[in-house]
This record gives C-alpha cells, structure tokens and sequence, in this order.
C-alpha cells in the first residue's frame, strides 16, 4: 500500500471511528429520553432521573469527547504526515492526552453545574400537581403539616446507614384519596451557601436521640459541598414513631 492510499484509508477509518461513537452518544442520549418520557407517574419520573439523568447524561457525553478526539485524527493527514508518516501515531497518542484532559474537565464541570439544573427539574416534578384515580387534581400537604420521618427499621441499624425519609402527602379533597411519596434528603444536592453550587449534600445522618412511639427524636445531618469543602451541621426534630406514615 502506498503512502497515498494508506493515508486515505486511515482517515476514511477514523472518520468512520468517530462517527460511531457519535452515534453512540446520540443513542445513549435518546435512550434516556425515551425512557423518562414513558414514565407517566410523577414520583417514579422523580427516582428514575434522580438515580440515572446524570450518568446516562455523562456517557454521553464521554461519547461525543471520544468521537471529537479521533475525529481529529482525520484532518489534514497529508500535511502532518507530509515529512514523517509516524507522526499521525504521535497525533493519535496527543489526542488521546486531549481526551482524558476533556474527560476529567468535563466530569467536573458536569459534576459542579449539572445539578443546579437537575434539581430544579426534579421539584419541578416533584411539585407537579398529581391526579387522583377520580381524575381530580390534589392537594399536597404542605411541609407545616409535616415532620420529617424515620424508617422505622432503619432506626436499630447502625447510625451511618440511617435516612430521614421526607413524606409528600397528596390529598384529594373531593374524595379523600391520598398518596403518599417517599424522598431521601441524602439524595438530593443543595446550593452551597459559600460557592453558590448545587453541590451541597448530605454526608452523613446520625440519630442523636432516637425517637419512641410517644416521643419525637433528634437527627444531626451532616452537609458537605464537594465542590468549596464547606461543612454544615443541622439538627432535626424527627416525628414520633406512632405517626410514621407506612
Ligand atoms: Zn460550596
């Protein structure tokens, strides 16, 4: 194979490589948006984008970095390979460099402002009015008629694996219908106070005096931001066992 020849068929190759992996992200992509967009009960909606929206967002996207650097291993071959043919290796190894620089930089750029937009979609649909069986829209009891709860058989556990569980009630005043949603506060990210980033999150929760039937109970939550490493403390008063919702 000749110069010429070998030099055009690496580029139809790394054309063809980088189209793949294109493909690959848009398929990824698309998947994901199917998937949600099947999803017709808002809770499940809510756990389904909060446990994968971001992964399946940031395969994607490493797709679409992958197909950008062996893309550049097409343009212009003749001219870098004009002199030496090995330096088209030489640019394959650079952009291999390139792509793990653009792989952690947008991992954390993901990391740091995916979020924000993550969670005001999640309380968007957290907050989306629900229907009841009867087809009347309900209300949700607002954070004022609540208390924050415990799993109750988490509360013999170990205090690491302890989560204070967040109920949204959901009534239907027509006809008493009511739904009630679970939702973990350690899942959720919050703004940062310091940084201004949705990076705010529960590191751990300890139970500092359990609740009893009777008695309500105090929990320390233990915030980190991982993006500025600001900590914060919140105590919390958890509902007496009796009132659990399920
Ligand atoms: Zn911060």
């Amino acid at each position: 194979m000749d110069k010429v020849t070998f030099l055009a068929e690496w580029d139809r190759f790394m054309v063809l490589g980088s189209g793949i992996f294109l493909g690959i992200g848009i398929l990824i992509f698309l998947f994901y948006e199917i998937k949600i967009a099947q999803i017709k009960d808002p809770k499940e909606k809510y756990d389904y984008a909060s446990t994968h929206e971001i992964r399946y967002f940031w395969y994607a996207l490493l797709a679409v970095v992958i197909a950008a650097c062996i893309f550049l291993n097409s343009v212009a071959t003749s001219a870098v390979a004009s002199r030496y043919t090995w330096l088209i290796y030489v640019r394959l190894v650079s952009t291999g460099i390139l792509g793990i620089i653009a792989y952690l930089f947008t991992n954390s750029t993901i990391n740091v402002y995916y979020p924000r937009y993550l969670m005001k979609r999640l309380n968007r649909i957290r907050n989306k009015p629900r229907i009841s069986p009867d087809g009347n829209i309900m209300r949700k009891l607002s954070e004022e008629e609540e208390d924050p709860h415990l799993e109750a058989h988490m509360i013999a556990e170990e205090a690491s694996d302890v989560h204070s569980v967040d109920y949204d009630v959901w009534i239907d005043e027509k006809t008493g219908h009511k739904k009630i949603e679970k939702y973990y506060d350690y899942q959720q990210t919050e703004e940062c106070p310091r940084c201004g980033y949705y990076t705010l999150k529960i590191e751990v929760e300890e139970v500092i005096t359990p609740p009893t039937n009777d008695n309500t109970g105090v929990l320390h939550k233990h915030y980190k931001c991982s993006f500025c490493g600001r900590r914060e403390m919140r105590k919390i008063v958890i509902a007496a066992l009796a009132t659990n919702v399920d």
